[in-house]
């Protein structure tokens, strides 16, 4: 006779709830507990500032601190001399010039600007520089090389890229587009990429000639840069071809001045007309925006971000893992929660580009591995970022996981792309001062770098061969 099943009788109303395990303490919900009140009074120059003038949009771009003699004027006695010693040679060596805005310069621990996660990625000093890996080059990802027209990259089948001009609100120190972006600096002279309509003209062109393109990121540069108009023309010319389906306008701007969501009300309305005309034309058009550490929500992002979700447009975040940055399994966790809470998606945490100049900023591809497993299962699947490696050389973005060798004693991981470019090896190489002392003395010379290459691109191919034999005797 079949066992009966048990079903649990339904408490009654008024009997109390067992709970299987306690509630948390709200008050430990990190990720909710924003900045708010008038911060930048911290910051000697901004201590007479108001609300009104510290969200206005224009006053932020006007006061933005773009060499060290501007730095020393904000802050003061905040910090000693000789860490603007430190900044000013730190400037002199940097391949992108210094874009903060006083909202980010607001948000820094000027008690401890070492350590700081929001100093490390935005202002240079000269004493913790490393010196690169000698595999770095300036266009990392080649995106030049991909590109038919002067700021159009086109490597995926139906995605291409537009970089629509070349300032940001915010200059990085790790820009991958450091090439491109902002101006010259005594190390690099830059590719111009200006806002013109003429070269938009072909890039528009191109795209409109190819039926495979249905995916178009708008970056640059810095979607937030664009006028109101010249957001109009763009997203509106593109949504008039059949063959575009989908379009991201790229920007950092929520993470460095959000109060532009919320005073720049032409700019805003363009962005949700073009939105909104997509929705009825079938198409998306989205934000794609990249916040990196916790701290850079504050809470006005939360009530600009809030502004932007209330007019139905989709923000999807973009982040880079970096060391000292969010390199630990808490920090991530927060990042990805507190996204969470302002309703945007954590799309991407991207191992840090091969980028000249910022050694100290990347991180091992097992730093990422190990990162990865513990943020997956903090919330919904929909909501935990895919971690992936840019693959040098124009692979295209790998999820971490799914490299064909990684020799943690050499650094060096092997990264394929069959979709992208069939039978290419891609190469990621870890930081140099994270190898032990031997290996970093076999980088240093030119023969054994070869081998070190050469042996982890036999091993990547002898995996390749041995899974291509075995899954050609599973067939017969
Ligand atoms: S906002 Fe983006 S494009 Fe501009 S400097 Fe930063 S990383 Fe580069």
């Amino acid at each position: 006779m079949d066992t009966p099943i048990k079903i649990g009788r339904a408490p009654a109303h008024d009997e109390p709830i067992q709970h299987l395990k306690p509630p948390v303490d709200e008050t430990t919900l990190a990720h909710k507990r924003l900045l708010d009140g008038a911060f930048w009074h911290r910051i000697p120059a901004y201590r007479s500032v108001d609300e009104q003038t510290f969200l206005d949009h224009s006053w932020q771009a006007k006061n933005t601190i773009t060499n060290p003699q501007k730095l020393l004027f904000a802050l003061q006695d905040l910090v000693p001399q000789d860490f603007y010693d430190d900044v000013a040679s730190g400037f002199a060596k940097a391949p992108m010039s210094i874009r903060v805005s006083p909202y980010l310069l607001s948000l820094i621990d000027w008690a401890n600007p070492y350590t700081d996660p929001l100093r490390r990625q935005f202002v240079p000093v000269a004493s913790r520089l490393l010196p690169d890996h000698p595999k770095l080059t300036l266009d990392s990802l080649h995106e030049q090389e991909d590109a038919p027209v002067p700021g159009l990259t086109h490597r995926y089948p139906d995605k291409a890229l537009f970089l629509a001009l070349d300032t940001c609100p915010v200059y990085c120190r790790f820009c991958t587009r450091s090439y491109a972006v902002g101006v010259d600096t005594d190390s690099v002279d830059k590719v111009s990429l200006k806002a013109t309509e003429d070269r938009w003209a072909r890039a528009f062109q191109y795209i409109s000639e190819r039926p495979e393109l249905e995916d178009i990121v708008v970056s640059g540069g810095d979607s937030y840069q664009l006028k109101a108009r010249q957001v109009s023309l763009i997203g509106n010319t593109l949504l008039e071809m059949p063959n575009i389906q989908r379009i991201r306008f790229a920007t950092k701007g929520p993470a460095v001045m959000p109060m532009k969501l919320l005073t720049d009300h032409e700019w805003l309305d363009a962005l949700t007309n073009v939105v909104d005309r997509g929705r009825k034309l079938h198409k998306e058009v989205v934000l794609h925006t990249h916040f990196n550490h916790p701290n850079e929500i504050t809470a006005i992002t939360k009530k600009a971000l809030d502004r932007v979700f209330e007019r139905g447009i989709i923000v999807r975040n973009q982040a880079v893992l970096q060391r000292g940055v969010n390199d630990t399994v808490e920090t991530m966790q927060l990042l990805v929660k507190r996204l969470g809470y302002c309703n945007v998606h954590p799309y991407y945490v991207y191992q840090h580009d091969l980028v000249k100049g910022v050694e100290d900023l990347r991180t091992t591809l097992q730093t990422s591995i190990d990162i990865e497993k513990s943020v997956r299962g903090t919330t919904a699947g929909f909501h935990t970022p895919t971690f992936v490696c840019d693959a040098p050389g124009g692979g295209g973005k790998r999820v971490i996981h799914s490299y064909e060798h990684y020799d943690r004693e050499t650094g060096v991981s092997v990264f394929t792309a069959p979709s992208v470019k069939p039978g290419k090896f891609f190469l990621y190489y870890d930081p140099i001062d994270t190898l032990s002392p031997e290996m970093q003395k076999r980088w240093m010379d030119p023969i054994e770098q070869e081998k070190m290459i050469e042996d982890a691109a036999n091993k990547a191919g002898a995996k390749l061969d041995a899974r291509a034999a075995a899954s050609s005797i599973q067939r017969l």
